[in-house]
């Protein structure tokens, strides 16, 4: 596996190497979350490319992005076990040319709620950055985590949008062994913090998972028996519990039967704050 920082040697590689080509966007800190998009990605493609840039324009500010975890060696290292033949590890200037206009991509409605309502101009970043992302490594098909549910939406409608048809694919939430969905954050959770997230968040969803399957399709009800679960965890304060219509993110009413009220799969979300840290998860009902 060749590191590359620039745009040059990018192209350079790119040249020797064969096509199709997959890649998959990351801000680095990799966990076996990253390791299972690198290994999907590796599965499909005859070269598998790895990002690895923190993105300033999706942060809130500057400090933010000076704290995210920088784990460059790591990351090699856990990249090239997974299959990966190259790794972009792009400076600012290499996405964003101080004499070059960017072209800021503005995802709408798929981005006003959830994330993006307690996130302002996030997914303006994120939307943004991938498409640099495209135009640069020009892949036939990229990767994304199901956890990160919003992000995916609003990359598949970027995506969407290109001429150049690149297909996204997502990849099932990697999980720790007490369910909590692997993420660079965790680290950020003291010991109890830890404890308190895992018996909640999960537990939570996995239990309107399992009510829908017994044939509990009431949003309200189904939203009862989470909230039930997370309230009792006085250290872990909800901010939202949602159920959207997974194509749209068009929310379902609390009154609401799954199955009558949306066509398609339903999206349920959630976002809640330990010790400090905002940490998301996300399942969908069939
Ligand atoms: P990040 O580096 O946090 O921006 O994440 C890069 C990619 O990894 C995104 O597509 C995430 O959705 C994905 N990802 C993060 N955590 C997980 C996980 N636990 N399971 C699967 N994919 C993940």
């Amino acid at each position: 596996m060749r590191t590359v920082t620039t745009r040059a040697e990018l192209e350079q590689s790119l040249a020797q190497l064969p096509r199709p080509v997959a890649l998959v966007p990351t801000m680095g800190a990799l966990h076996a979350g990253h390791v299972a998009l690198i290994a999907a990605a590796r599965r499909a493609a005859a070269t598998v490319v790895v990002s690895v840039f923190v993105n300033p324009r999706q942060f809130a500010n500057a400090a933010d992005v000076a704290r995210y975890p920088r784990t460059l060696a790591s990351d090699q290292q856990l990249a090239e076990a997974a299959g990966a033949d190259l790794l972009f590890t792009p400076d600012a200037d290499q996405i964003y040319p101080p004499n070059e206009p960017v072209a800021m991509i503005e995802p709408g409605p798929l981005a006003t709620r959830l994330e993006g309502a307690s996130r302002p101009g996030h997914f303006t970043g994120v939307a943004t950055v991938v498409s640099r992302l495209f135009d640069l490594v020009r892949p036939n098909e990229a990767y994304f985590g199901a956890k990160d549910a919003q992000q995916v939406r609003v990359i598949e409608w970027m995506a969407a949008q290109r001429s150049d048809q690149i297909s996204i694919h997502r990849v099932t939430t990697v999980r720790d062994g007490d369910g909590l969905a692997l993420s660079s954050r965790n680290q950020m959770l003291s010991a109890s913090g830890r404890v308190a997230a895992a018996k909640t968040i999960p537990v939570a969803l996995s239990l309107i998972a399992e009510a829908y399957a017994s044939g509990v399709t009431s949003v309200a009800m189904l939203r009862t028996l989470a909230e039930r679960v997370i309230t009792a965890e006085p250290s872990v304060t909800l901010d939202y519990l949602d159920f959207a219509e997974s194509a749209t993110l068009v929310p379902l009413s609390e009154s609401a039967q799954i199955g009558d009220a949306a066509p398609g799969e339903v999206l349920v979300s959630l976002a809640a704050v330990v010790d400090g840290v905002r940490l998301i998860d996300a399942i969908t009902l069939p």
